[in-house]
């Protein structure tokens, strides 16, 4: 069954899958992604990101440094500005169209937009990246990335792990564990399985936005589960 209702869909990128063996960024692993959105926008979709910024800091590892914990956010805010700012300059090398939107202003870099003009880039096929988290400390992408889904009325929104699906306890952990194919809102929040932080979920909830939750450390996945969506888990209103 293909899902080809999801046209539009908002793509929660953590820093952590950018990231290589040697260093804050795997050419591979952007290579692979820049291909997959490629193949997307040729099946029609409208792509954008929502990116973190775990790749090059977190703001939860300030007491390793003895750091401010909100001076710690804001360095974090400004790491996915950096990893967008990545992505925008790896798409276009492939002629994809590409525009980094901020929630802060980066001069000459990024800029913040009326959603209303993102809605137009994406339906003028440009890959947008949502970059600088909520622009508020204490707060995580996957907030914003709820945030953006609502305001560019996406069809879905699709975060990236590092396991293929939800699952009723830590694969990694236990061989036992059992995959959802589909959940509800309500039954994902009842079994505590913590497919995102409460907020953004009660806020898809809300506004009838599903989730897919699908392996992210090859970036092929994110098509093969628009055609097969056993291929991750779908949380649905
Ligand atoms: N952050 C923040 N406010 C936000 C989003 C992010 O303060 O609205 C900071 C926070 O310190 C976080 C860091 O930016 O640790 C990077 O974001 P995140 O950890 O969500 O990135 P990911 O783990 O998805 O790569």
């Amino acid at each position: 069954m293909a899902l080809q209702p999801f046209k539009r869909l908002l793509v929660k990128l953590s820093g952590e899958l950018l990231s290589g063996e040697n260093g804050v960024f795997s050419a591979s692993y952007l290579n692979e992604l820049s291909e997959a959105v490629l193949r997307l926008r040729n099946e029609g979709k409208q792509i954008a990101f929502v990116v973190g910024g775990g790749n090059i800091w977190r703001g939860r590892d300030a007491d390793l440094l003895g750091i401010n914990g909100t001076d710690a956010d804001y360095i974090g805010m400004l790491s996915t500005a950096v990893n967008g700012l990545m992505l925008k300059s790896c798409f276009e090398s492939r002629g994809l169209k590409a525009e980094l939107v901020s929630s802060f202003l980066i001069e000459g870099t990024a800029y913040r937009r009326h959603p209303s003009e993102i809605r137009n880039l994406l339906e003028n096929q440009v890959t947008v990246i949502f970059v600088g988290g909520t622009g508020m400390p204490h707060l995580t992408t996957d907030t914003l990335a709820a945030i953006r889904a609502v305001e560019i009325s996406a069809d879905l929104l699709v975060k990236l792990t590092k396991v293929d699906g939800v699952y009723d306890k830590d694969p990694i952990k236990y061989v036992d564990a059992c995959k959802y194919d589909v959940l509800t809102f309500d039954e994902a929040v009842q079994k505590s399985l913590g497919v995102m932080d409460l907020a953004a979920f009660a806020l898809l909830r809300d506004k009838n936005i599903p989730v897919a939750v699908i392996k992210g450390t090859d970036p092929m996945e994110l098509i093969a589960f628009l055609h097969d969506p056993s291929k991750g888990t779908l949380v649905v209103p």
